[in-house]
């Protein structure tokens, strides 16, 4: 009973007790989470280097005797339930089909649950950017497996892992293993280096003394998804391309930028463009990384300003509103670097911030992008937080 029950949770019980006439017994959360550097990289088997928000979604829940599942979503103000006997995916309730698929993904890998009675509820910004998808996938799966008394069954990485399938299979979104891997693995403080190749990843420090400060551009993302197809298709050019003298290569991780240069004739400008995003891009994630590890923020911030030119001028997903937010951010005192963070196209900036200057660039944020865009944007202030949890309470 060590744990600290703040307003946000007081109201997820307090909700429980209405709903079903009896206090909660567990708490789990998974939180959101931003990526620092590392854009367009994951499907090239590259570096990112993601952070675990302060926001988060949580469930409180109390395992039940059979194998029913009813949860109460405060954002939605409505209660799906299921069997898990019978799991199939909702078309009238979207949200449920992230708790059935984590009870799915989780029933495949032989991890046998009982049902809940469950009250969810998050406040990271849901479709975004920020993955709320995942922070939802994450939560759920610590629900079901303190519930089931097989919190220690699985291991973080596999946990993130059957989150990913059950976005991918059940839900049908065909997201990385980023989201769900920072959710349950971040670390207050700390940013996490994922090499998606091999899942290997170490946590990085990150200084005290720095705050992220992120805006979501609220700008039209309808662009998004047939580019990102494109430029995946162009990776895969770019890969069978330099493969004619390059032929030991996988992906673009495999390729220097001495060798995309000393090969640069075999391929079309436009695709010479895009793999030199990704080869380079990987290298910053490296530098980043070296950069906070020596406390180095000005250089760790120049790295981030180097992304977004590349993803501008090179991978070309950037756009007049990123391009304004993240000039707006970078206008401010105390910014060391920002960038567009996600896909592209519209989502969300980050910027790297000195401790004590976040209520600058939010200021510089709101003096200048409204009037670039004629948009009223978001921001949130967060440090690195700690991953996914799951408690008694
Ligand atoms: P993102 O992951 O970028 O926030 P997605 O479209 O991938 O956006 O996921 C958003 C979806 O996740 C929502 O439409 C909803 O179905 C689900 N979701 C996120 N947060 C919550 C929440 N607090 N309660 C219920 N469902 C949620
Ligand atoms: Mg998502």
């Amino acid at each position: 009973m060590s744990l600290l029950i703040d307003e946000r949770t007081q109201t997820l019980i307090d909700e429980f007790q209405k709903h079903f006439g009896a206090a909660p017994q567990y708490l789990s959360r998974g939180p959101g989470r931003v990526n620092l550097i590392g854009e367009h990289t994951d499907y090239n088997d590259g570096f990112v280097l993601p952070v675990a928000l302060k926001r988060d979604v949580r469930f409180v829940l109390r395992p039940r005797a059979d194998r029913q599942v009813r949860v109460y979503s405060l954002e939605f103000g409505e209660e799906g339930s299921f069997d898990l006997d019978a799991l199939r995916f909702d078309p009238n309730r979207l949200w449920l089909n992230y708790i059935q698929g984590m009870a799915w993904s989780l029933e495949q890998e032989g991890v046998r649950l009982i049902g809940i009675d469950a009250v969810v509820s998050g406040n990271v910004p849901r479709g975004s950017g920020l993955s709320s998808s995942a922070a939802l996938e994450i939560a759920a799966a610590h629900a079901f497996l303190i519930a089931s008394g097989q919190s220690v069954a699985l291991s973080g990485p596999r946990i993130a892992q059957l989150a990913q399938r059950a976005e991918n299979q059940f839900v049908g979104v065909n997201c990385g293993i980023m989201d769900q891997f920072i959710s349950e693995l971040g670390r207050a403080n700390h940013a996490l280096l994922i090499d998606c190749r091999s899942l290997d990843y170490q946590l990085v420090p990150m200084p005290e003394a720095v705050s992220l400060v992120i805006s979501n551009t609220r700008a039209s993302r309808s662009l998004a998804s047939s580019a990102y197809n494109e430029r995946r298709a162009q990776c895969e050019e770019g890969v069978r391309l330099l493969r004619q003298a390059l032929p030991d290569i996988r992906a673009l991780r495999d390729v220097s930028l001495e060798q995309l240069e000393a090969y640069r004739n075999l391929l079309s400008e436009t695709v010479y463009r895009r793999c030199r995003h990704v080869v380079s891009e990987n290298k910053r994630v490296l530098h980043c990384v070296a950069a906070l590890q020596q406390g180095d923020l000005a250089k760790a911030g120049r790295l981030m300003n180097a992304s977004h030119e590349s993803l501008r001028n090179d991978y070309e997903v950037s756009s007049p509103a990123l391009d304004a937010m993240v000039e707006a951010m970078r206008s401010a005192k105390g910014c060391y670097g920002a960038r567009l963070t996600g896909a592209g196209f519209g989502g969300c900036a980050v910027a790297l911030v000195q401790a004590g200057c976040e209520q600058a660039v939010a200021d510089a944020i709101f003096a200048h992008y409204p009037k670039a865009t004629g948009i009223w944007p978001e921001v949130y202030t967060t440090q690195a937080a700690d991953g996914a949890s799951a408690e008694q309470l």
